[in-house]
Order: structure tokens, then C-alpha cells, then sequence
């Protein structure tokens, strides 16, 4: 394929990114791989301020359910705005804070929204995460929390320490069921069943150093962490080893829910109804919006427990409950389940043919790849690619002294997300090594768009793995946890 490249960046596009660079922080993150300027964006495409256009896989880290722009969210957006209606009011009671309110729950899994309770949050999700694990904490008079490798759930660490107001989360580790990389060596069913039995001993045993938790919180599907999908199985026993131990189950959906994993929210896969829902990015449609749902006998706070200027953003509402209704309405999330399964397939082909895919997987239109170190130990075309997940999983078994997963290769990642961009794609890095190659596309793409993002990464890894120097690539990176 083709690399467009402009004749010439216009100088507003290299001005303005030379300006940034030197006006903010170095903690910027996204701004430093992706140097582009954004000036105009619908559904799938963005278009620069050098004229060029991109296929966006990034979606606003997954916020975008809709793409840029969608029509039923400019004009959910226009009609509040030109209805007059105040677009600040705390967390006063709105006509558009209802109707959001009202379609939130009717998407809900049934048997959750009937007794549930909704708290608005300051805008992240990791303002409802802080929000869920004073829920908890309040509900259930324990401190702890049991929370799990490669597990992401924002960024506010300490806020409410530094205000006097909580002390520190203490925080019990445990394994979450990677199948490519499984800290038992045997991955699938069989390294998920090992974690929860990690789990249920770790608990039950008086000796094992953590006590009653206040709450266990878990993604269904990590994301940041590398697109890893937990196995159903692994989801119920999570469900039943938390309920027969009186500990609430925290669901983190900021990522995998509105029809994002091929499930309206990610914890239908499995059937299981968890106490605590943690809803942010895509609830939104595209503006900031956060929420905690919980079972209505967790409601033990008091008033002003969790208390925030920016909890009432009118157009977010309006702009969310647009969304929620339109993915409901046209089943996006059946979609996204097909076309997910059918972008998988040749992503799984891809890395027959590509020694540096050491694994493929997602659910829905949350898809990784992970890049390998092909001549490290392990190396070798999909050594995990190809499994499913869901029921009955086998996501890349090991025998004991079989074959190990190949190192991640950072250096590589970089490249072929670089070789992307070249080609006019933005996809995101995630997962423990920086070298899991992420696909977040909005969930309304046609099959010749999907086709165009597979095209252009093929081309992109070949022309990586073509000029990468692969050991020297192949050395842990740094943690991704700055990323996001
Ligand atoms: N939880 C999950 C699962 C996430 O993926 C993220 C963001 N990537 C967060 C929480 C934090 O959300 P925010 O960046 O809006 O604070």
C-alpha cells in the first residue's frame, strides 16, 4: 500500500505542535506519539491540520461508541443548547438529567437496574472509582481491596488522602487469568482456574496476610492492560467467590460498556450481576460523564459523601442518553460482536504469517495484538493467537515445560504504531510492555472501513518487522501505566 505523505506540513499544523511541546507538561502522553492536529472529525475519520485524514482506532481511548460527530449526538447537544436550559446545576434535578438517567437503566442488566442506585461523579472514571471504593468502604466498615495484575482504574491516587478524608486503599493483588502470559505457565480455563483458586485461598486462609476486604474490583476485560478478556467461567466464580464471602463485586465498565465488547455491558457475557457498576467514556458521547450504579443496599453513605463541582454536565447527558438509545436501538453491540469475530479471523491469519504476533485477541471491537520478540525463547508465530474467549475458553494452553511466551517487543509496537500513523491509522499501545497494538474503532463502521484499519496495520507490522532490529526491541519496556 501506498504511503500518503503530505508534500509539505503546513506551518499552523508544525506550529502549533511545536508550541505544545514547549508550553506542556512532559507528562503529556497521547500528544507524543500521535503528532497531529486534529482540526475536523466524523465517525471514523479525523482530519489534520496538514490536510491529511486518519482512520482513528483510538476513539477517545474508547469513549467514541458513536465515532466523532454523530448526527444524534450533534443534536442532542444542539437541542439543549438551544432550549435554553442552564448547563450548570451541580447535581440538581434536570429534565435531561432524567431522561439519561431513565435510559441508563433501562440498558442495564435487568435483574442490577431494578434495585439499583446511580451517584453522579465528578467527570473521569477514576472519579467513580474513588466514588465505588468509599461506597464500599462505607457499606461494608473494611478498608481493603482486592484488585488485580494489570488491572487500570485511573489515575486519582491520594486526592482524598491529601484532603484528610480516607486513608490510604490498602490493596490485596491477585492474579487476573492472562492466558499468553499466565504467571502458572498453563493459561486457558485451566491458569484461570488456578488464579481463582489463588484467590479463594488467599481469603480463606487466616494466615495469608489480607484481611476482610472492603470490595474486589475487576475489569471484564482489561484494557490498558494489554485487550485481555477474562473467561466467563472465571467472571461467575469471581461473582460466587465474592458473594459467599459478603464482599462486594465492583465492576470496572468505563472501557468495555455501550456495546463496546459485543454485550451491551461487558458483565452480560457472563451472566453474572455484580453490586457496584463503575460507567464512564462512552456514557458520555464523547463529553465527560461519569457514574456509580450500585445495589441499593450498599446506599449507606451520607449526604455529601462524595460530593463535586462537575457532576451535572448537561450536555453530556443529553449527548449520552443519545448514544445509550442509539446503540440499544440498532443493536450496535450485536454488531460489534460480529464484526469484532470476523476482524479476529484475520488478524489470527495475519499472525500465521508474522513471527512477531504472539497473540491475538479481544471481544467485540476491543481487539489486541501483541508484538514478540520472534528469535527470544517462545518466539514463533501465534504461540497463543487464535484462541477464543467466552465459555469454555482455551486462551493459549501450556503444558507445564511446553513452550513459553515469547518476550514483548516495546521497540517494535512503537514502530508499527508509527508505520500506522504513516499510512493514516491511529491505533493506541497498551498492555504490561507498552507492545500490545490495541483496536478501539467505533462500533458504527462499515465492513469495507474495518477492512481499510486491517489493510493498513497488515502493512504497517510487515514494513516494522521488516526494518526492526528485533532483539534489541524485544527488552521490557516501560510500564504502560502512563499512557492513558
Ligand atoms: N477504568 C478503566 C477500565 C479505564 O480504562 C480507564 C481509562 N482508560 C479508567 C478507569 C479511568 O478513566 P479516566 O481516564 O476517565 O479517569
Amino acid at each position: 500500500m501506498a504511503v500518503t505523505q503530505p508534500a509539505a506540513l503546513p506551518a499552523a499544523h508544525e506550529g502549533i505542535l511545536r508550541r505544545q511541546s514547549l508550553r506542556e507538561s512532559a507528562a503529556r502522553t497521547y500528544a507524543r506519539s500521535l503528532p497531529i492536529v486534529p482540526v475536523r472529525a466524523r465517525g471514523l475519520t479525523i482530519e489534520g491540520a496538514d490536510g491529511r485524514r486518519y482512520l482513528d482506532c483510538l476513539s477517545g481511548a474508547g469513549s467514541l461508541a458513536l465515532g466523532h460527530n454523530h448526527p444524534v449526538v450533534l443534536e442532542a447537544i444542539r437541542s439543549v443548547l438551544d432550549s435554553g436550559a442552564p448547563l450548570h446545576v451541580l447535581d440538581l434535578a434536570t429534565p435531561v438529567k432524567d431522561a439519561f438517567t431513565t435510559e441508563l437503566f433501562a440498558t442495564l442488566p435487568r435483574a442490577f437496574a431494578d434495585r439499583a442506585r446511580v451517584q453522579f461523579c465528578g467527570p473521569a472514571g477514576t472519579d467513580a472509582v474513588e466514588a465505588a471504593l468509599k461506597l464500599v468502604r462505607t457499606a461494608t466498615g473494611r478498608d481493603g481491596l482486592l484488585a488485580f495484575t494489570g488491572a487500570y482504574h485511573g489515575m486519582t491516587s491520594g486526592a482524598l488522602a491529601a484532603s484528610g478524608g480516607a486513608p490510604e486503599v490498602r490493596v490485596a493483588r491477585l492474579p487476573y487469568p492472562y492466558g499468553y502470559r499466565c504467571p502458572f505457565g498453563v493459561g486457558g480455563e485451566r491458569g484461570a482456574e488456578l488464579s481463582a483458586r489463588w484467590t479463594e485461598s488467599l481469603l480463606d486462609d487466616p494466615r495469608s496476610g489480607v484481611g476482610a476486604p472492603a470490595g474486589m474490583i475487576l475489569e471484564p476485560v482489561q484494557g490498558e492492560g494489554g485487550v485481555i478478556p477474562a473467561p466467563d467461567s472465571w467472571l461467575r466464580r469471581m461473582r460466587a467467590v465474592t458473594a459467599a464471602r459478603g464482599i462486594p463485586l465492583i465492576a470496572d465498565e468505563v472501557q468495555t460498556g455501550v456495546g463496546r465488547t459485543g454485550a451491551f455491558w461487558a458483565v452480560e457475557h457472563s451472566g453474572i450481576v455484580p453490586d457496584v457498576m463503575v460507567l464512564s467514556k462512552a456514557i458520555g458521547g464523547s463529553l465527560p460523564l461519569a457514574v456509580v450504579v450500585y445495589r441499593e443496599e450498599l446506599d449507606a453513605w451520607r449526604p455529601g459523601a462524595h460530593a463535586g463541582t462537575f457532576r451535572g454536565n448537561q450536555l453530556a447527558m443529553a449527548a449520552g442518553a443519545a448514544t445509550l438509545a442509539y446503540v440499544r436501538e440498532n443493536r450496535l453491540a450485536e454488531r460489534a460482536a460480529a464484526l469484532g469475530e470476523s476482524m479476529l479471523r484475520r488478524l489470527r491469519r495475519l499472525a500465521g504469517e508474522h513471527r512477531c504476533i504472539g497473540d491475538v485477541r479481544g471481544r467485540g471491537l476491543m481487539i489486541g495484538v501483541e508484538l514478540v520478540d520472534p528469535q527470544s525463547p517462545g518466539g514463533g508465530a501465534g504461540t497463543g493467537a487464535g484462541a477464543p474467549v467466552g465459555e469454555g475458553a482455551a486462551g493459549g494452553a501450556w503444558a507445564d515445560d511446553g513452550p513459553r511466551p515469547a518476550q514483548a517487543a516495546p521497540a517494535l509496537a512503537e514502530a508499527v504504531q508509527q508505520e500506522c500513523l504513516r499510512r493514516g491509522l491511529i491505533v493506541e499501545l497498551g498492555g504490561r510492555h507498552a507492545s500490545v497494538v490495541r483496536l478501539l474503532p467505533p462500533l458504527t463502521i462499515t465492513d469495507e472501513q474495518a477492512e481499510a484499519i486491517l489493510d493498513r496495520l497488515a502493512d504497517a507490522i510487515d514494513a516494522a518487522a521488516r526494518r526492526s532490529p528485533a532483539p534489541s526491541g524485544s527488552l521490557p519496556g516501560p510500564p504502560s501505566g502512563a499512557r492513558r
